[in-house]
């Protein structure tokens, strides 16, 4: 995460100057902020202008100021096995420090490594967004044990009558697998 000059007029952004660098002073806030460009990965993602609830504390130590609590929102996306449109609730832990910029934690990390503040401002949208991504499956299902396609006709087996099938659709390659004795399938060479 690397830290840019915030806007102080964004939703995202939490000024910590009531904190006056005292240790131990806190706030606490509840905001709701809307997505920019959707937070999520490719198949699942909190879609743009949609909200983000953000219940956060920013507590001033020694070195900074840190930021702890949850954001949480609905992502939409397909179900890996079936395709349906799935709605999934996410909710991610916060817990960032944002170092002084004249703080020997600033003099000594690289700010990928430790977000600064700047002009004694929090942006909170790049910690939210890294923080939803490593939520996320990597194959969202709609349910745990969704069944998927029939390779076959396409349809949601959830959708079929239960032990749907297609084997054997025509009548006279039935015949002639039972006269073979082939269940389902032709005799194939064994080289
Ligand atoms: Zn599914
Ligand atoms: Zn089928």
């Amino acid at each position: 995460m690397t830290t840019k000059r915030p806007n102080h007029a964004s939703p995202w952004v939490l000024d910590t100057r009531p904190l006056g660098r005292r240790p131990g002073s806190m706030k606490a806030y509840r905001l709701t902020a809307p997505v920019g460009d959707p937070m999520g990965i490719e198949v699942l993602a909190v879609p743009r202008d949609a909200e983000i609830d953000l219940d956060v504390r920013i507590e001033s130590v020694a070195e900074g100021v840190l930021v702890s609590g949850t954001a949480s929102g609905t992502a939409v996306g397909e179900c890996a096995r079936c395709l349906t449109e799935i709605r999934v609730p996410v909710s991610a832990d916060l817990r960032e420090l944002f170092a002084y910029p004249d703080s020997t934690t600033a003099a000594t990390t690289d700010d990928d490594e430790i977000p600064r503040l700047i002009d004694d401002l929090i942006d909170l949208e790049p910690l939210v967004r890294d923080e939803i991504v490593l939520t996320m499956p990597l194959a969202p299902l709609c349910r745990p044990d969704c069944a998927g396609l029939c390779v076959e006709c396409g349809e949601r087996f959830d959708d079929l009558e239960p032990g749907h099938s297609h084997e054997i659709l025509d009548p006279r390659w039935a015949d002639l697998a039972a006269k073979f004795g082939v269940p389902g399938g032709s005799p194939t060479a064994n080289n």
